[in-house]
């Protein structure tokens, strides 16, 4: 067998492969860029080579620096992980020309699915049921819109060279079709130098299928069975599972059969995934489910194989690499349970999925019995703009889908990020989605249902008070307030908005702040010591900002008289407004602040003077 491999790739895919590759006893080369030098996978590997800025075009996508570092630490094999160089057949034929081992499938089969329409055309020779749609050459405008009135809207149309979601149109009737079809090619241009398009009929009810197969150097062809990937944002993965609910055998064996006659038309090895696409509206059919495209590479959701199949799908590309036959034969490969796979990333779902980066000051996960956790980040470290922002992938595994279904919702309801937000809680309430737990699921879902489920939810009032507790001494500290014991009332700051809680306790070594940590969510929650501005103690008239905040009104003007409870500015944090008084009768001798300004906390915002009657 090989015995050292270099990998190509960062985060969590880098971890992943490393975690293998070191449990057969290899040795391990990690590459990064200028952004990954404390990075969890250049700290996992034996040995980390320097490739450039954190561009990944300067760095991760530089074939030519990736061939260098192989040579120079003498790496046998070069393992291109998932995503960057992975489906790239010149930068696989470039490491087989320096000598080196490509822990992937054979260059012309890359090619040969590198591009939509060529490997459709290569599916239907070989028998596989392909989407109806146009092919050709022609890319003509007209004869484009005419083929697609052939074909019957709704139609897609589809960059040939596209992948990750991008490069696609959906288009429901004739009159859309120019605008879309001109969109698309420029699209496809800009991100994949290549404007060409084919035209697929949109089929409705869609549900994403995918058989993951394997090949080796010897003419076998196995299958691992399929998964299903309906559940997507904007054509992009989010919760993926095996094997597919509503599957049953006849269907299975059509399908993973097709999918084994895909691998064996290119002269398949290594690692692929055939995806299709089914009309799921009478649920699976063998007659309802085409061809969509191959990946030739290791997926992002190989886990989910693993888990029911009990094997270790890197451990397979590697000994496939060095020549060995596949581990297993088809007779010998079985399903064992239900697995189910979560994408969670660093985004804020209530600001419409922004990417959120920064440092994770807070990282825990949820673990529960047959869980598994790949990540590529730790504790303290950074997501950065630079590159995919993935926090993990969280997996369950279980007898049933039920069983896996509830052991993912609970991990990643216990999942805690903090400030970086992520999107643990919107996959947490995608789980408990009636539709998902009856396994009726398509395509479409999270696009009509999904924004109701990235609303943010608000902590529980049993999470507030224990937190409190973690912040106040057992004496009572300023603007706290006594109740029937033991219960008190304390004023605190919630991400820093002003609210009172009534909590029982209190902690011998108070915290400055603490963390609410629920349903995937984390607040900060710290002692708000606030400016009583009722008048009561504020005897000099000095009115202070009570939190950091925005002033979204000012009701007077300086030199205005006014009477005491009389309202001078409004306040807003976190959405909340706050109303600041006057504390007694007297004149607005001072007024340090306008309307859209942002205060800090005790900011002189205006002053009171009293006056002699
Ligand atoms: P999959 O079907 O494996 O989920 P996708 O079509 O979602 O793949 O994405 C294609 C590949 O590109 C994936 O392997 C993914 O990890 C990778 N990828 C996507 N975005 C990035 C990125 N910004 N940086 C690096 N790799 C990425
Ligand atoms: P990519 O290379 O970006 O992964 P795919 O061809 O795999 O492109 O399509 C991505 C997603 O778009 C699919 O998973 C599916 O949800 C949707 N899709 C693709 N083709 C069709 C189709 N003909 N009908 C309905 N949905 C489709
Ligand atoms: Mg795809």
């Amino acid at each position: 067998m090989i015995q050292s491999i270099l990998v190509a790739n960062r985060g969590e895919i880098a971890c992943r492969i490393i975690r293998t590759a070191r449990r057969l006893g290899l040795r391990t080369v990690a590459v990064y860029s200028e952004a990954d030098a404390q990075a969890m996978h250049v700290a996992q590997a034996d040995q980390a080579v320097a490739i450039g800025p954190a561009a990944a075009r300067e760095s991760y996508l530089v074939g030519e620096k990736i061939i260098a570092a192989a040579l120079e630490t003498g790496a046998q094999a070069i393992h291109p992980g998932y995503g960057f160089l992975s489906e790239n057949a010149a930068f696989a034929q470039a490491v087989l020309d320096a000598g080196l081992v490509w822990i992937g499938p054979p260059p012309a089969a890359i090619s040969a699915m590198g591009l939509k329409d060529a490997a459709k055309a290569l599916m239907q020779q070989a028998g596989v049921p392909t989407t109806p749609g146009y092919l050709g050459e022609n890319q003509d405008a007209e004869f484009l819109a005419a083929e697609a009135a052939r074909v019957g809207y709704p139609v897609l149309i589809k960059a040939v060279a596209g992948g990750g979601g991008k490069g696609m149109r959906l288009v429901e009737q004739p009159q859309d079709f120019a605008d879309a079809l001109a969109s698309c090619q420029r699209e496809a241009a800009a991100s994949f130098g290549n404007a060409h398009v084919l035209i697929e009929k949109y089929i409705l009810s869609p549900r994403h299928i995918e058989v993951q197969v394997f090949g080796d150097a010897h003419g076998n062809v196995v299958h691992l069975f399929e998964r299903d990937c309906s559940l997507q944002r904007r054509h992009q993965k989010v919760i993926e599972e095996a094997p597919a609910p509503g599957m049953d055998e006849a269907t299975r064996a059509a399908v993973c059969q097709a999918a084994v006659r895909a691998a064996q038309a290119v002269g398949y090895q290594g690692a692929g995934t055939i995806e299709f696409i089914a009309d799921g509206s009478e649920g699976l059919r063998a007659d309802r489910i085409w061809f969509m495209e191959m990946n030739t590479r290791l997926q992002v959701e190989h886990p989910v194989t693993e888990a029911i199949t009990g094997q270790d799908l890197v451990e397979w590309q590697i000994r496939v690499a060095s020549g060995e036959p596949l581990p297993r034969r088809q007779d010998e490969l079985t399903i064992q349970g239900w697995a189910m796979e979560a994408r969670l990333y660093a985004e804020d779902p209530a600001k419409g999925f922004l990417p959120s980066i920064g440092r994770l000051e807070h990282l825990h996960f949820g673990m529960g019995e047959g869980g598994r956790i790949d990540t590529g980040v730790a504790q303290g470290d950074t997501i950065s703009p630079f590159y995919d922002p993935m926090v993990a992938k969280v997996i369950a595994h279980g007898p049933s889908r039920e069983d896996a279904r509830q052991r993912l919702a609970e991990m990643l309801d216990e999942t805690a990020v903090w400030p970086v937000r992520t999107n643990a809680a919107f996959l947490a309430r995608l789980l408990h989605h009636p539709q998902f737990v009856a396994g009726a699921v398509d395509t479409g879902l999270i696009g009509r249902d999904g924004a109701a489920l990235a609303e943010p939810l608000a902590p529980s009032a049993a999470a507030l008070a224990k937190a409190a507790a973690r912040l106040v001494a057992p004496s009572l500290a300023p603007g706290l307030r006594l109740n029937a014991a033991p219960v008190r009332t304390g004023h605190f700051l919630l991400d820093g908005a002003p609210i009172e809680i009534a909590f029982a306790g209190a902690a011998t070594a108070p915290a400055p702040f603490t963390l609410v940590c629920e349903h995937g969510q984390v607040w900060r929650l710290e002692p708000w010591h606030h400016k009583p501005t009722d008048g009561a103690t504020a005897g000099d008239g000095a009115i202070l900002a009570p939190m950091p905040g925005r002033v979204i009104a000012v009701s007077v003007a300086q030199g205005d008289t006014v009477t005491k409870g009389q309202k001078l500015l409004t306040l807003e944090a976190m959405k909340m407004e706050h109303t600041l008084v006057a504390p007694f009768d007297g004149v607005v001798d001072a007024l340090e602040t306008q309307a859209g300004a942002q205060v800090q906390v005790d900011a002189l915002l205006a002053r009171i003077t009293q006056q002699d009657d």
